[in-house]
């Protein structure tokens, strides 16, 4: 440890996290309750994490990413993007980055993904590298004629994601391809059968302690995460222990270190089927902020500095959390307030103090109780007040 610094006449370890989003801003109650001290190196100025930041900086300049290592103790990240060839020099000048760019790999390039977890014989739907369209032409052939394309890097929330119907659907992307120096691929995926979508996430120490929280079910609305009910309903048993063995199959397997989530098919027939993996704290684990005993956030400090993990039950029988998409067409998030704390007193509300925008999130809201109706209605009214 090289860059403790005082705070009253206790030594602080910091933790240095990589972007400066809403995930790096809920990290920050957390290590204030633990009395870490946590430095964000923010992408731009005005966001999400500012009260930490410690300054901005591009994540792809390598000195820039240096420099803010200096000055903590351990790396982790708000996003998967820093490039391997920094992570790789963090990791050889000594500096704790967690998760590591062996696991990290996984998390950036989609097609390494399906490859890793086939290899690792866990369940993901029929895949293929494809480089041309005659090759999504025998894949959609094998298939029923449809098929789901994905670009290996850089997608997210939906983009990067296409249904095919014919070998040239995907042409755009293909001569995109062709232009990009490292040549590359596309993923092209079974159009799978899914009845919901599960999440299932694990915090992972570098000295081995996993543990899973219950496992969730996602709701997606235009490629985004809208509303999560956890645990999954009709999950209790066999299910639940099929997505954690999953998750913690994955998590040894890559050796991935912090919060992980794995993102699952629940197929028609009965199979789980993994989709994505995220390395970091996870939409899908919001709801951990109210309704487990450790929060996503405080689990993965705990993780990056090796410490025990906390316990990951559940507080109530059902939480769901909703997503604030876009906020208000008028004002902000906090001029709705008076009418919705005051209609929704057990209602907790995440502000991420983001600018109101068509489709982005800027919040959530976590409702928990005895009654999975009730429970779900608290948290959709008291979402509905904050967008238009
Ligand atoms: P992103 O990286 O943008 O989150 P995903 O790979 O998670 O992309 O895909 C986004 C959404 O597209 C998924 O949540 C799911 O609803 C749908 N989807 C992805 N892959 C498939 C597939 N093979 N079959 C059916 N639907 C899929």
């Amino acid at each position: 440890m090289k860059a403790r610094t005082e705070i009253g006449e206790h030594m602080a370890t910091i933790v240095g996290v990589i972007g400066g989003g809403q995930l790096a801003r809920m990290m920050i109650p957390a290590a204030v309750n633990l009395g870490i001290e946590i430095r964000v190196l923010a992408e731009d100025e005005g966001m999400s994490a500012d009260l930490a930041a410690l300054g901005v900086g591009d994540y792809r300049d390598r000195d820039v990413v240096l420099a803010f290592a200096e000055t903590v103790d351990v790396i982790t990240f708000d996003h998967e993007h820093v490039p391997q060839e920094i992570l790789r020099e963090l990791v050889e000048r000594g500096v704790p980055v967690h998760p590591g760019p062996d696991a990290l790999l996984y998390a950036q390039d989609k097609l390494l993904m399906r490859q890793k977890l086939s290899d690792l014989g866990l369940p993901v739907p029929d895949w293929a590298r494809v480089e041309n369209p005659e090759q999504l032409g025998e894949f959609l052939a094998a298939h029923d004629g449809r098929a789901v394309v994905k670009t290996a890097r850089g997608g997210y929330d939906g983009k990067g994601v296409r249904v095919v119907s014919h070998a040239h659907d995907a042409d755009d992307w293909f001569a995109a391809l062709a232009e990009d120096a490292n040549g590359g691929a596309l993923l092209v995926e079974e159009l799978v059968d899914f009845r919901r979508e599960l999440a299932q996430l694990v915090a992972r120490r570098p000295s081995g302690e996993i543990l899973a929280w219950p496992v969730v079910e996602t709701v997606q609305r235009n490629g985004v995460c809208a509303e999560v009910i956890a645990p999954a309903p009709a999950s209790a048993g066999k299910l639940a222990d099929i997505a954690g063995d999953i998750a913690i199959a994955v998590a040894e397997g890559i050796g991935v270190t912090g919060v992980m989530a794995v993102e699952l098919f629940e197929t028609t027939d009965e199979r789980l089927l993994v989709n994505e993996l995220a390395m970091r704290p996870h939409n899908s684990g919001h709801w951990s902020m109210d309704g487990s005993t450790t929060s996503q956030f405080e689990q993965h400090l705990r993780a990056v500095l090796d410490l025990p993990l906390g316990a990951t039950g559940a507080r109530d029988p059902w939480t769901v959390m909703v997503n604030i998409l876009g906020g208000p067409a008028t004002g902000t998030l906090f001029d709705r307030y008076p009418a919705a704390l005051s209609a929704h007193p057990t209602v907790k509300v995440h502000n991420y103090g983001k600018s109101p925008r068509p489709g982005r999130k800027v919040g959530h809201v976590t409702a928990g109780g005895d009654d999975l109706d009730d429970v779900a209605y608290e948290a959709r009214a008291t979402a509905a007040f904050f967008q238009d």
